[in-house]
C-alpha cells in the first residue's frame, strides 16, 4: 500500500495541471474537452505533433478511468490497441502497466484474428494515463466543465459553414479560444442514468452530464443530427463473498504478452498475474428477471443497446431459456471486488442481489455497487470528414462513444486521429486519413462516416476484408512509419526500432525466398517427412516455412551462417512467411467483389436460413433491407465484407 502511495505521489506531484481561471482568454492550437479513452489520446496526439494543446476534464481523478470492465483489448479490439500503440498512443503501454492477466485469445486459430487481450488493475491504469498527460510538454489540463462551443456565425460566402473559435467554461469561468476542438464527451452529453423506476441525470455513477448548452450547440446551432443510445454495467461484488469452488478456474497464459512494441515485459510477473473464474446462469436468473420488468425502466425504453455486450435483460429475452456464461473478473491486484461480467442489469438493487444469488457460486454474494443503464446523445457520424472533422463546420473535431461507438479501444482509436488531425488543422496543415487496406481504425472511421450506425459500434475482425494483412502482430510495420515520416505523431526512438525491425524482416524473407533446395536435399537435412509428396522442383525456405510443422528456429538451426541472425524475429518471420499467400488470394477476392457490383441477388433469397457463414447480425440485416445487387448489400450498415464474400460465392455457385 505504502509503494501504491509513493508510485501514485511519484506520478502525480510533477503534474502539470491548472486551475481553470488561470487559462481564459489564453488562445490554444487545440482544445480537447473530455478526459476519457477519446480525450486522453487525442490530447497526447495533439501535442506529440507539436500543438500547444488543453484538456478540459469534469474531474482530474477520472481521467483513464474504465467506466465498466477492467479488460483492455481482445479479438478486433486488440488490433486497435496494437495500432494505438503503434501510432504512439498511450493505450498499450498504459495495458502492460496495469495488467493483471494476460491472454491471448483466438490462438487456435490464425495469427490474423489472434486477440491480444488482458484483465487490469484499475487503480493503476489510471495512475499511468495521469502519470503520462500530467507530464507531458505543451499539454495543459484544468478540471472543469465546458458549458458550450463558441461559434462564429456563417461565412455569407459559403452558407452553412461555421468555425468552432474555442469554449465557454461553466460556472461563468469564461471563455478558452483555439484554432480546433475536440469533443469526447463519451456517456456524458444529455446523459441519463437508470436503476430499477430511478432516472436521474449523469453520465456514469456518481458524475453530472454535460451541460445542456453543449447539445443544443450541436444541435440547434449547428444543425446536426443527434441520436440516442443506451449502455449498462453490473454491480460489483464483493470477492470474499463468492464460493470459487463451484466455477470453472481460468488461468491467463503462462507468458504475458505484452500490448506494446516497445516493451519486451509486462509489470506485472507471469507469477503475480491473477485468475479468472468462469460460472454460468440458472432458471432462477431468468425468473428474476421476468418479474422485475415492470419495475425496471431502462429495459421499457427503444433505445439501442450494445448488440454484443447485452445486459442479462436483454440475453434472457433474446434467448429464453438458455445457460448463459458469467466471467468473474478481478478489479486489480489489491481490489476485493470482482467484476461479473455478463450480468450488466438495471433493475432495482434488491433484484440485482437476488438475481445474483440464484448462480450457485453466488449464493451468498454482496454487492457493493449495484449495476445500471445509461442513455446519452451521440452524433451521427456520416457528418464527419474521414478525418473525423465535422462536414461544414471548421475547427470542431469528434471522436470516442459520441460518434455511436462502444468500449475503450474503439475511442481511443478515434481520439488519437482526431488529436493528430486537430493538431495538424491548428499548425495549417493538410488533415490526413487512414485507409481501411492499412488499419482497424481506417475501417472503423470508414464504417462510421459511410455507413453510419444504428446501434453501438464495436470492432470484430469480421469488419476488416484485408483482416489477413492487418494483423496484431504487425502493426508496427503498418503505421509507426508512417505516423513518423508523414504524421508527425511518433518519436524518433519508436521510429528506430520499427525501421529496424522492418530492416531484419524484409532481408530474413527475401534470404528465405532465395534460399532453395531440391525436395530430397530438404528431406534430408531436415528429417521432415511433411515433404515426401512434393513435386520434384527446387523449394524455397519461404515455402518450407509455410509447413505448419516447420518453424524459423528449425530453419536457423540447421543453416546457422544463413537464417541465425534473425532469430530474434522468428515469430514473426514464420507469420509473415505462412500469410503471404493468403494476403494475395485476399486482394484477388476483394478485386472480384468489386468487378461484382452489379450481380444481381435473387429476390426469394431466405437470408435466414442461407447455409453460409453468416452472423446472425448480417442476417437480419439483409433479410430487412433485401438488397438487388451485390453492390447494394455492400453498403448496408452491418454487412461485413466477409459476409459479402460468402454471399458472392453463394449467388456464383447457385446461379
Ligand atoms: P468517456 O470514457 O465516457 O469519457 C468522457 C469524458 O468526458 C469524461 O471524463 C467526462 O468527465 C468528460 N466530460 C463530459 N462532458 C464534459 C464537459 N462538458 N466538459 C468537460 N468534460 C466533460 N463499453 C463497452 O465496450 N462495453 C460495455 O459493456 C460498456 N458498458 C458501459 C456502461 C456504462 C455505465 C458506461 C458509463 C460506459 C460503458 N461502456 C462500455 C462504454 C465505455 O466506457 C466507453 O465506450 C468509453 O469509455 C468511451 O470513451 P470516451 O472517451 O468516448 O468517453
Amino acid at each position: 500500500q505504502l509503494r501504491r502511495l509513493l508510485v501514485r505521489h511519484h506520478f502525480l506531484s510533477r503534474g502539470r495541471s491548472q486551475r481553470a481561471s488561470d487559462v481564459t482568454h489564453h488562445k490554444y492550437d487545440v482544445i480537447v474537452v473530455g478526459g476519457g479513452h477519446a480525450g486522453t489520446e487525442a490530447a497526447a496526439a495533439a501535442t506529440r505533433i507539436g500543438a500547444e494543446t488543453l484538456l478540459i476534464t469534469q474531474k482530474i481523478e477520472t481521467i483513464g478511468a474504465l467506466s465498466c470492465n477492467p479488460s483492455l483489448g481482445g479479438v478486433g479490439k486488440g488490433q486497435l490497441v496494437k495500432e494505438v500503440d503503434a501510432l504512439d498512443g498511450l493505450m498499450g503501454r498504459a495495458g502492460d502497466y496495469a495488467g493483471v492477466h494476460f491472454s491471448i485469445l483466438n490462438r487456435s486459430k490464425g495469427p490474423a484474428v489472434w486477440g491480444p487481450r488482458a484483465q487490469l488493475d484499475r487503480v493503476r491504469y489510471r495512475e499511468f494515463i495521469q502519470s503520462q498527460l500530467l507530464n507531458m510538454p505543451r499539454l495543459t489540463v484544468i478540471e472543469g466543465s465546458v458549458e458550450d462551443l463558441i461559434v462564429s456565425a456563417p461565412d455569407p460566402e459559403q452558407p452553412g459553414k461555421h468555425r468552432v473559435t474555442g469554449v465557454h467554461m461553466a460556472g461563468g469561468v469564461g471563455e478558452i479560444l483555439a484554432s480546433s476542438v475536440v469533443i469526447t464527451t463519451g456517456t456524458f452529453l444529455s446523459g441519463s442514468l437508470f436503476m430499477g423506476q430511478t432516472t436521474s441525470p449523469g453520465g456514469r455513477m456518481g458524475e453530472p452530464p454535460s451541460c445542456a448548452g453543449l447539445s443544443h450547440s450541436l444541435r440547434e446551432v449547428l444543425g446536426l443530427k443527434l441520436g440516442r443510445l443506451r449502455t449498462g454495467t453490473p454491480p460489483r461484488i464483493i470477492k470474499d463473498t463468492i464460493d470459487f469452488s463451484l466455477t470453472k478456474l481460468h488461468l491467463p497464459d503462462p507468458r504475458p504478452t505484452p500490448f506494446s512494441f516497445i516493451n519486451k515485459h509486462t509489470h506485472c510477473k507471469p507469477e503475480d498475474q491473477l485468475p479468472c473464474h468462469l460460472t454460468y446462469t440458472t432458471p432462477g436468473v431468468e425468473d428474476v428477471v421476468c418479474e422485475s420488468l415492470h419495475v425496471n425502466s431502462h429495459i421499457q425504453q427503444d433505445t439501442k443497446g450494445p448488440r454484443y455486450c447485452p445486459s442479462i435483460e436483454s440475453r434472457v429475452l433474446r434467448f429464453p431459456g438458455r445457460q448463459h456464461q458469467v466471467w468473474l473478473e478481478p478489479e486489480g491486484l489489491t481490489s476485493d471486488l470482482v467484476y461479473p461480467q455478463g450480468l450488466s442489469m438495471t433493475m432495482p438493487p434488491e433484484l440485482q442481489l437476488r438475481l445474483l444469488r440464484e448462480i450457485p457460486a453466488l449464493h451468498r454474494v454482496e454487492i457493493r455497487t449495484p449495476g445500471y443503464g445509461v442513455q446519452y446523445d451521440f452524433v451521427c457520424p456520416m457528418q464527419l470528414f474521414p478525418w473525423l472533422q465535422v462536414k461544414y463546420v471548421q475547427g470542431l473535431f469528434l471522436a470516442g462513444q459520441i460518434n455511436g461507438t462502444t468500449g475503450y479501444e474503439e475511442a481511443a482509436a478515434q481520439g488519437l486521429w482526431a488529436g493528430v488531425n486537430a493538431g495538424r488543422t491548428a499548425l495549417s496543415l493538410p488533415p490526413l486519413s487512414l485507409s481501411r487496406t492499412e488499419s482497424y481504425i481506417g475501417v472503423m472511421i470508414d464504417d462510421l462516416v459511410s455507413r453510419g450506425v444504428t446501434e453501438p459500434y464495436r470492432m470484430f475482425t469480421s469488419r476488416a476484408e484485408f483482416r489477413t494483412s492487418l494483423r496484431p502482430d504487425n502493426a508496427d510495420l503498418r503505421l509507426t512509419l508512417r505516423g513518423f515520416e508523414e504524421v508527425g505523431c511518433v518519436s524518433s526512438e519508436r521510429y528506430s526500432e520499427a525501421v529496424r525491425v522492418s530492416r531484419n524482416l524484409s532481408e530474413a524473407l527475401t534470404a528465405l525466398q532465395s534460399f532453395t533446395l531440391s525436395a530430397p536435399r530438404w528431406r534430408e537435412k531436415m528429417q521432415y517427412t511433411g515433404i515426401s509428396e512434393m513435386k520434384s522442383t527446387l523449394i524455397s525456405g519461404e515455402e518450407m516455412l509455410q509447413h505448419k510443422e516447420v518453424s524459423f528456429e528449425m530453419l536457423a538451426s540447421i543453416f546457422p551462417d544463413i537464417f541465425a541472425q534473425y532469430m530474434e524475429f522468428s515469430q514473426r518471420i514464420k507469420i509473415e512467411a505462412v500469410y503471404r499467400p493468403h494476403c494475395e488470394n485476399q486482394k484477388r477476392e476483394m478485386e472480384r467483389i468489386q468487378v461484382e457490383e452489379s450481380l444481381m441477388l435473387p429476390p426469394d433469397l431466405d437470408y435466414r436460413s442461407l447455409p453460409v457463414s453468416l452472423s446472425d447480425e448480417v442476417r437480419e440485416v439483409l433479410d430487412r433491407a433485401r438488397p438487388d445487387t451485390l453492390g447494394a448489400a455492400i453498403r448496408l450498415p452491418g454487412v461485413t465484407p466477409a459476409a459479402i464474400v460468402h454471399l458472392l460465392n453463394y449467388v456464383s455457385k447457385t446461379k
